[in-house]
């Protein structure tokens, strides 16, 4: 039900993640506050249930400052003290969801299902008297006379107090399309530059392509012309575009940020990362002394995966049949800077459509890290991922979600508490 034209204590827009958990804990610390969300989307939490592959990874067994990039890692610190990962395991269990621990430190809920975490958080804020608007689009956001009035896509209504919960830019069709920066900048903020995080990454050329749907182990390393390297490990997917996998996507926020500053990103792939080149060299060397008739095709497909073995060769111009004794140094040295440290042709990522996260966002030197209030605009608040934070993979930008609710659920609640003079 649209309770239209009417005056809320605190209107939290966006019922994602993040809106709904600030909802529940800010009524849990005050039951009198008339607390409403109100969201564009037909239906809430769209980007829960399609997180972690269907599964929803909640959170990780452990949570540090330097799992996030963007804004400043002591202000990241202090709000995931606020609420660690430890909270969010007791408070989904309070929900009746608990959460096992998988691979990776990665926790889900013990039903494998993302739809049981939204239900559960619906539940809850409903249960706690949450009015829940869908299908109202907030077009704008003006202050009068310490009162907000919020026009949205059927009508307007009042508030003392608004929290911005509209997301980042990624997968815009979830409802989350950043328009919740167009709001903030008109109420004084300014926004850092997003760009895509946790995104799968094109390339170049048509190597990939015969190679889609192997997953390799590997290291990549990202260059740049103003910093050190950057090593990633872990599993890549080979694709039809380029490359996917948990490795890619965690690099990904990395090259564009390099993109971004001018500083020349170069992508290099290990594909054997126990070895550096010399070891690498040295390696088959071994080989070719223990069988000098054996074929190079065959050791290395004990290693990788045989159509990848035998793409490389051919682009390398090996031959598949060649062996040890035949094999000049020439070959051996172009082999082997190809298995360590070959530059993988990143063009771009896929961008926002296919993003897991967004990049950029409200400066975290604009709130007050102890509130999450605005410091620019009195009784505004930002929470969850249309800040400038963003988490690596393996539930942390979920817990950002949930650690910022809470630390606005407090601001809120002592901004409404009788002591205060507000
Ligand atoms: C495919 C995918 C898988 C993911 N898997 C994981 C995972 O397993 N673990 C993890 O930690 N993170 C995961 N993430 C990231 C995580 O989903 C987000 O970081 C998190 O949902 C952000 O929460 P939020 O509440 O800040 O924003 P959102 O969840 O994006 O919610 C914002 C809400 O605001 C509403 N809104 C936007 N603009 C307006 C407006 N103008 N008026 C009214 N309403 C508006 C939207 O409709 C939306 O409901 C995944 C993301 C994607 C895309």
């Amino acid at each position: 039900m649209v309770e239209q034209n009417l005056n809320y204590d605190v209107v939290i827009i966006g019922g994602g993640a993040a809106g709904l958990m600030t909802s529940i804990l800010l009524a849990r610390q005050n039951s009198d506050l008339k607390i409403a969300i109100v969201d564009g989307a037909k239906r809430l939490g769209a980007k829960i249930l399609i997180s972690g592959g269907g599964r929803c990874n909640v959170t990780n067994r452990s949570v540090v400052a330097k799992d996030f990039n963007g804004g400043s890692r002591n202000v990241i610190k202090r709000v995931l003290k606020t609420f660690s990962a430890k909270a969010t395991v007791e408070f989904f269990e309070s929900i009746g969801v608990p959460l096992h621990e998988e691979q990776h430190g990665k926790l889900f809920p013990d039903s494998n299902k993302a739809r049981h975490v939204l239900e559960a958080l619906i539940r809850e804020a409903e249960s706690l008297r949450v009015c829940l608007m869908t299908g109202c689009r907030v077009e704008n956001v003006e202050v009068d006379d310490d009162q907000f009035r919020i026009s949205n896509s059927r009508g307007e209504i009042g508030s003392r107090a608004v929290v911005l919960a509209t997301g980042g830019q990624s997968v815009p069709k979830t409802g989350s399309d950043g328009f919740g920066y167009a709001l903030a900048k008109r109420l004084g903020h300014t926004i850092q530059p997003t760009f895509p995080a946790l995104a799968p990454l094109l390339l170049n050329g048509n190597f990939h392509e015969q190679l889609s749907g192997i997953s390799l182990d590997v290291e990549l390393s990202l260059h740049t012309t103003n910093d050190k390297p950057k090593r990633f490990t872990g599993s890549m997917l080979w694709t039809h575009f380029g490359i996917s996998g948990p490795v890619v996507l965690d690099l990904s926020r990395h090259w564009h940020a390099a993109k971004l500053t001018g500083a020349d990103p170069v992508v290099r792939c290990s594909f054997l990362p126990k070895f550096d080149s010399q070891r690498m060299e040295n390696e088959i060397l071994v080989w070719a002394d223990e069988n000098p008739t054996g074929l190079l095709s065959k050791k290395l497909s004990q290693h990788l995966p045989r159509r990848f073995v035998d793409a490389l060769l051919q682009e390398l111009q090996i031959s598949s049949e060649v062996t040890f004794s035949q094999f000049p140094k020439q070959q051996r040295r172009n082999l082997v800077r190809n298995l360590i440290e070959r530059i993988l042709p990143v063009t771009d990522s896929r961008g926002f459509r296919y993003a897991e996260a967004t990049a950029g966002g409200i400066p975290l030197n604009e709130v007050e890290p102890t509130t999450m209030q605005s410091r620019a605009c009195d009784n505004l608040f930002f929470v969850g991922e249309i800040l400038d934070v963003d988490g690596r993979l393996g539930g942390f930008n979920f817990q950002w979600a949930w650690s910022s609710a809470a630390v606005a659920a407090q601001g809120l609640a002592s901004l409404f508490a009788p002591s205060s003079n507000k």
